[in-house]
């Protein structure tokens, strides 16, 4: 394994201007060498089984989200966070959770509870993709207080699209979601400084807005992703300091309209 951290923020935050638009990131991600530090997780199973190899992998889907919001929030310290995760094989089990009955209602199997920072997931075949959603929000919500929605969810969601698969990490993009986004632009529905301003309150609306929420707050995050880490790190650092996002996107890009033509582009050239 190689001794280097995966997530390396060092480019000065002017150089994507100066410099254009490189990547750092390639396809695959190596999972960081094995920490001697305690566990993140502290998973509690209802009715459900866990061979080894699952325990083990979620455990590194949760360094592997650690290490990432260490080097957005230039910290250590999700190093000694934990999760309490609770893993369900019933669903009448995970519908007694305190919003169990509410995720359920929308399709959803898994939620993050704020108030005491728990983890509900219900075991199905894409239980991991419902972890490294739901950590995600967990390790987040520790290194900011109040994040906006649009920020939380599409970071989640991003996370979410990740594939696990031995010991490596891959993340593809998520062709519903990026076609989607090509199909508001062309009827003109979509408005991201609309979209940015007003997302200070709970999303609501009908089941295809919520997604379309989600699909946005995601296809922002992967966009940011590709283009350069540097930019999430850039947003969380200055979203936490109480500035619009809108106003962050525009001094990165050199103007918010600046910021959304390449946005736009980015996914018209999208296979
Ligand atoms: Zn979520």
């Amino acid at each position: 394994m190689p001794a280097t951290h995966p997530f390396s923020f060092h480019l000065k935050y002017g150089a994507y201007r100066r410099f254009g638009f490189a990547p750092l990131f390639g396809l695959i991600f190596l999972f960081s060498p094995p920490k001697t530090t305690a566990q993140t997780l502290s998973i509690q199973k209802i009715h459900c089984s866990l061979n080894k190899d699952d325990a083990a992998t979620i455990e590194k889907i949760a360094h592997y989200e650690t290490d990432f919001y260490n080097a957005v929030f230039d910290t250590e310290k999700n190093d000694s966070l934990k999760i309490n995760v609770h893993i369900f094989g019933r669903k009448e089990d995970f519908r007694q959770t305190p919003n169990g009955d509410n995720a359920l209602h929308v399709s959803s199997d898994g939620y993050y509870l704020a108030k005491t920072g728990d983890v509900f997931v219900l075991k199905t075949d894409h239980l991991n993709a419902s972890l490294l959603h739901e950590i995600s929000h967990a390790i987040l919500h520790q290194n900011m207080g109040n994040p906006p929605q649009w920020f939380d969810e599409g970071l989640a969601t991003y996370f979410g699209s990740l594939i696990v698969e031995k010991n490596q990490i891959f993340y593809t993009p998520v062709t519903g979601r990026i076609e989607r986004i090509r199909e508001m632009d062309q009827k003109g529905i979509l408005n991201l400084a609309n979209y940015l301003n007003t997302n200070n309150k709970r999303w609501g609306g009908s089941e295809a807005t919520i997604n379309d929420q989600y699909t946005i707050a995601y296809s922002i995050i992967y966009f940011l992703v590709k283009t350069n880490l540097n930019l999430i790190k850039h947003l969380a650092d200055e979203l936490k300091n109480g500035q619009s996002a809108m106003t962050i996107l525009g001094q990165d890009f050199g103007g918010f309209d600046f910021f959304q033509s390449k946005y736009i582009s980015f996914y018209k050239n999208q296979n």
